[in-house]
């Protein structure tokens, strides 16, 4: 029988490519990873970007080892946000490595059992993902004392050179992080190069620059206003959480593009939180 969209979707293994001598990319089914660090560097310090999906830890620790060395395990590891395809696998990957989660202050209610994010809205888009998205968990998730804010100064923890950029609209406490020296964004889910709602995008891993996640975010006023500070930065190349890097001129059109024409090009038309942004966000 004939593989569905959504079986050849979630049955792919993860696959990894490097982007930067220091930026080590994991690609889940449906979201980015990645580790930070060189390991050419004689310390051998890194970072975890993302904490993949659930049951993802193996690949992980292995890719972890494969890089790093075997016994290797990251300084901390670092999220955007707290959404479920960012942080599947990261009570597994605590219980065995003791390090600390950073994110920003105000995303700390979800990763504490203090707070859910609210339900997706499938009716954002007609793409097979948006649709099927109520099924995507949306409880908060109880890391306790083990999880942190960033440092206040905007620096990132064992990241020398990056700083995290307050990139609210998807979620409230979303960051993207930026390192001036050659102008790189992890752009976390503030913006995506594949159309996150669509079955057919994720499979094909188009490279164009989207909107945020549709039925996950939840205040589009501040989602444009993210877009924009992040298209200031002008960013030579770009690391989403959904797509391939992507870099250069075809960068710069686009994400100037989105940023000027976000209203048309990246909020729905209707939505549960069009117009109207969910409380707490
Ligand atoms: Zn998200
Ligand atoms: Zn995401």
């Amino acid at each position: 029988m004939e593989k569905t969209i959504l079986q050849q979707i979630t049955e792919r293994p993860m696959t990894t490519q490097q982007v930067t001598p220091d930026i080590f990319l994991l690609q889940f089914p449906l979201v980015n990873a990645f580790m930070v660090g060189d390991p050419n560097n004689q310390n051998k310090e890194w970072v975890l970007i993302g904490a993949g999906m659930a049951h993802t830890s193996k690949d992980i620790f292995q890719a972890a080892e494969g890089r790093f060395g075997q016994g290797s395990q990251p300084k901390a590891i670092i999220l955007t946000h707290g959404h479920f395809d960012h942080v599947g696998a990261i009570t597994e990957l605590t219980n065995t490595w003791n390090v600390p989660v950073y994110a920003h202050a105000y995303e700390l209610p979800y990763l504490t059992g203090q707070m859910d994010y609210p339900p997706a809205d499938p009716s954002v888009d007609k793409g097979l993902i948006a649709r099927i998205s109520p099924t995507f968990p949306h409880k908060g998730i109880n890391l306790g004392t083990r999880a942190a804010p960033l440092p206040a100064d905007g620096s990132v923890p064992w990241m020398p050179g990056w700083q995290w950029i307050h990139t609210p609209g998807h979620s409230p406490g979303h960051v993207s992080l930026f390192r001036d020296s050659d102008r790189v964004l992890i752009v976390g889910d503030a913006f995506t190069t594949l159309k996150q709602e669509s079955a057919t995008s994720v499979l094909t891993r188009e490279k164009e620059v989207h909107g945020p996640p549709a039925y996950f975010t939840t205040d589009w006023q501040a989602a444009e206003q993210s877009v924009q500070v992040l298209n200031e930065l002008n960013p030579s190349l770009v690391i989403p959480s959904h797509g391939l890097p992507m870099g250069g001129e075809e960068l710069k059109q686009q994400l100037s593009e989105l940023a000027h024409n976000f209203v048309h090009l990246a909020v729905p038309e209707q939505g549960q939180y069009v117009g109207q942004p969910a409380p707490n966000s």
